[in-house]
């Protein structure tokens, strides 16, 4: 069966102007590395740069609607966009912007119409750069749990309690999207709704995460005291923060799939094949090639479930468990792999210094980001949980997957 790729005459065209363009706007300059210290203000600020110019073409957003901002362009102009960016070992965005890539789809599900034309076009543009803010301290997987507190006060919401695990100070935000709790006497799943908040409403404060970090910044926390948000930017009505957060969730759960591999498994192979020891190259031992084997399987079958995912949504077809199918094979998956390379490379593994470390600190940061990848958007149990519910298992009726923008 062939899984590969093919361009049309029109992506191939596209391909074209993309690499042009992309030779021209990302600079020699951009560093792309495991190391948190290499990810300078400067280097922040150049990929905030870079992502303005893909706004103004509508590239950020490809498949957005032009009149919020997008590009109005088809899933091939997006796979051929993701692809090229991939080149460059960067994303589209190339900043970290989880607020809009999240929050952006269920806005246009949710929002009415003059909402949507205020917020959406400078997402689209990346004019703003955003956090999604879901997890609080007492848990995150229980988010109807929802503990910070938006009162109505006139026309605006007072909001109250702290944000955890969120943002990266690789990048600062200037708008926050996020879920709180609207009715605290409510009933459970009816009580929550969910908010697009300035960052730099008085009140706020963030604070950084001391953590174990692969690459890709610290976390934060983020504290509300008595801010006052004006009621227009309250998202689906008070109270309907539930229907929301399915969007939001569906997406986050890896419905949205994706076209992009990795590169920690390359880089891991090649140290392995040209890093010698007593006159042999360590991939030239059979267990090694065993292990190299195992590892390639399990990186295929991650990459198939996502290319089968961006697939099964972007052609609009119904999903299930699909979603969380992906999100934990990719998370079990990471652990495993990363456990036999540590078999293979022993203490080389878990090296980070520059001079010594294999895949130039690679190898040590998939170490660190295949355990910490357990948690994001939801950990492997919170999978299992969500992909019995889509089967029908353990209860009458069969959970249905999230609404997504037509
Ligand atoms: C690198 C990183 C990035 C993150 N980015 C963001 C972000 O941008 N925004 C944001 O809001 N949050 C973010 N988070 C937080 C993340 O969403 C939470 O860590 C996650 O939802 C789990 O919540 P928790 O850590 O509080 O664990 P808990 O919810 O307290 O869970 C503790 C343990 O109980 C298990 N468990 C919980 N519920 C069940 C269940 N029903 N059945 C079986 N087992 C269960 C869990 O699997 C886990 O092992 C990030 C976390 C990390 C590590």
């Amino acid at each position: 069966m062939d899984f590969e790729m093919h361009d049309t005459a029109e992506m191939a065209a596209f391909r074209k102007e993309v690499k042009d363009t992309f030779s021209q706007i990302i600079p020699k300059e951009l560093i792309v590395s495991p190391y948190d210290e290499d990810v300078t203000p400067e280097q922040e600020a150049m990929r905030r740069k870079i992502g303005l110019e893909l706004g103004a073409k509508g590239w950020l957003r490809p498949m957005w609607p032009k009149q919020y901002g997008g590009g109005g362009l088809s899933i091939d102009h997006a796979i051929v966009l993701e692809q090229e960016i991939d080149q460059y070992e960067i994303t589209i965005p190339p900043y970290s912007d989880s607020g809009a890539g999240l929050g952006g789809p269920a806005i246009m599900v949710w929002a009415n119409e003059e909402q949507k034309q205020t917020f959406l076009p400078k997402m689209a543009t990346g004019e703003w750069a955003s956090w999604q803010l879901l997890t609080e301290p007492h848990g995150g997987s229980d988010l109807a749990s929802t503990k910070t507190t938006a009162i109505k006060d006139g026309d605006e919401y007072v909001l109250n309690g702290t944000k955890t695990f969120v943002g990266t100070t690789d990048t600062q935000p200037d708008w926050l999207w996020t879920i709180t709790l609207t009715d605290p006497k409510g009933p459970r799943h009816q009580n929550l709704s969910w908010f697009v908040i300035p960052a730099g409403l008085p009140g706020i404060m963030i604070q950084p995460l001391d953590l174990l970090n692969g690459s890709g910044g610290a976390k934060c926390s983020v504290f509300f005291e008595d801010v006052r948000v004006p009621a227009f930017n309250l998202i689906g009505g008070e109270n309907n923060g539930w229907k929301v957060a399915a969007t939001h969730l569906e997406l986050e759960h890896g419905g949205g799939g994706t076209v992009r591999g990795t590169r920690q498994v390359e880089r891991f192979i090649e140290y392995c094949k040209t890093t010698a020891f007593n006159g042999e190259t360590i991939a030239s031992d059979p267990a090694v090639r065993d292990a190299i084997a195992d590892i390639l399987t399990d990186d295929n079958v991650a990459t198939l479930f996502g290319l089968r995912n961006f697939w099964m949504s972007h052609s609009k077809k119904r999903m299930s468990y699909e979603g969380s199918q992906s999100s934990f094979f990719r998370k079990m998956g990471g652990l495993r792999k990363s456990g036999l390379m540590q078999q293979v490379l022993g203490y080389l593994a878990v090296t980070s210094d520059k001079a010594m470390a294999p895949g130039e600190g690679w190898v040590d940061s998939y170490m660190k980001s295949s355990i910490i990848s357990v948690h994001p958007g939801g950990t492997q149990d919170v999978q299992r949980v969500i992909m019995a519910r889509r089967m029908g298992i353990g209860r009458t009726a069969k959970e249905e997957a999230g609404q997504m923008p037509d």
